[in-house]
């Protein structure tokens, strides 16, 4: 059987924009995704239908790829590790995507590196949410350890009458949940690394991250932070990757506190909706490195050539169907304006339809033009 270059648990966009890269330099791609429909389907050389926890269908991904990558974090890591002992090569390694896939169990391995994370308790009854309070103070979270995202599982606790409905709302009997301080942070940044087969690292520069409603609504680049407290947060992201195994791109997210200190929340080892300002603001985006560091060729250093926002573009918060791109004229007369519609077949209230990223002279312009883009691009419904 002919192999392709490279196989991918996961056709979202992230998925599509890697595969975008690799078509450049004439790879080849195998995808497993759940969905006929997916973002990366109509770039793929093969399609797997299957489900990401279905052995099976993970085996044939690596059985039809010369390497293998995941492009979202809720997939089956035992079945990866079990193939890696079979001798196929999964990037970046399964064992970090098992650590990782549980939240307390990640700050184990960060804190056991004597690497920043808010303070954490495991917990298993409502009592266990009274000792959080007499550790943490109010507020403090409650959150599932697994599966996870966009905040989804967070719950955040302010008085002690909360409790009980967070524990249920939560499902506090049948899964793993963890207390966690409350970092009243001045500022959500993430750092963008990847790492070689030889174990070399670059990274990018540091983001500002604005949510709403948990989900990543905006992304400042350079992070409005004294140069000083940038070069921390790099460092800080290299000295992360040291505590995760294997080649590929990762995001490490972090908290600036009152005091300028650093604290990491979250890892992803993959591409990020944070690091899609590199496709237009970078002389290599995060999906041509990952390309890079995927098939062992050298990694670039990452230079940013302008300012950048990025700003997420989510479905018609009313209705589902067909999505169209409605202002794209007006927005890209603004200039230096460059929209992403990832192709998913349905649009639906706050799902992840897009993004735009807007480049200027200054940091300051971009916002103040990506403040104009937001009133004009709009994803719409209309069938
Ligand atoms: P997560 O899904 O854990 O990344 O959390 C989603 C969002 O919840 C983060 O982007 C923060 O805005 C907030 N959050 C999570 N953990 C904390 C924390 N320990 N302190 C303050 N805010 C938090």
């Amino acid at each position: 059987m002919k192999r392709c270059d490279i196989g991918v648990v996961g056709g979202g966009q992230l998925g599509k924009m890697l595969l975008m890269e690799g078509h450049r330099m004439g790879l080849t791609f195998a995808i497993l995704d759940p969905s006929e429909m997916c973002p990366a389907g109509v770039m793929a050389h093969e399609l797997i239908h299957g489900r990401f926890f279905d052995e099976s269908s993970i085996r044939l991904l690596a059985e039809k790829s010369h390497r293998l990558t995941y492009e979202f974090e809720h997939i089956h890591a035992e079945s990866l590790m079990k193939l890696v002992e079979e001798g196929f090569s999964v990037m970046p390694s399964a064992e970090t995507l098992y650590m990782i896939q549980d939240k307390y169990r990640q700050n184990m391995a960060l804190e056991e590196k004597r690497l920043p994370v808010p303070a954490y308790m495991k917990i298993d009854s409502v009592q266990d949410l009274k000792k959080a309070a007499d550790l943490f103070g109010f507020p403090f979270l409650l959150k599932s350890c697994r599966g996870g995202y966009d905040g989804k599982g967070n719950v955040k606790i302010d008085r002690e009458d909360e409790m009980e409905a967070a524990f249920h709302q939560l499902e506090g009997s049948e899964q793993p949940l963890m207390g966690e301080k409350f970092v009243d942070f001045s500022m959500e940044i993430s750092v963008i690394v990847a790492r070689d087969h030889q174990g070399g690292t670059e990274t990018f520069p540091v983001g500002q991250n604005i949510h709403r409603d948990n989900i990543l609504e905006m992304s400042i680049v350079p992070a409005p932070l004294p140069d000083s407290l940038l070069e921390k947060a790099e460092a800080l992201a290299k000295d992360t990757m040291k505590q995760l195994m294997g080649t590929g791109i990762f995001c490490i997210e972090m908290f600036v506190d009152q005091d300028n200190q650093l604290w990491i929340n979250e890892i992803a080892p993959r591409t990020h909706n944070s690091g899609h300002y590199t496709i237009e603001a970078c002389n290599i985006s995060q999906f041509g490195q990952q390309i890079r560091a995927l098939m062992g060729w050298p990694l670039e250093k990452p230079k940013l050539f302008k300012p950048a926002v990025m700003l997420n573009l989510l479905g018609d918060p009313e209705r589902s169907g067909s999505p169209k791109l409605e202002g794209i004229e007006e927005a890209m007369k603004l200039t230096d304006v460059y929209p992403h519609l990832y192709g998913k077949a349905e649009s639906r209230p706050g799902r992840k339809m897009g993004h735009v990223t807007i480049l200027a002279d200054s940091r300051e312009e971009a916002i103040e033009k990506a403040e104009k883009v937001r009133g004009i691009l709009k994803v719409i419904v209309w069938e």
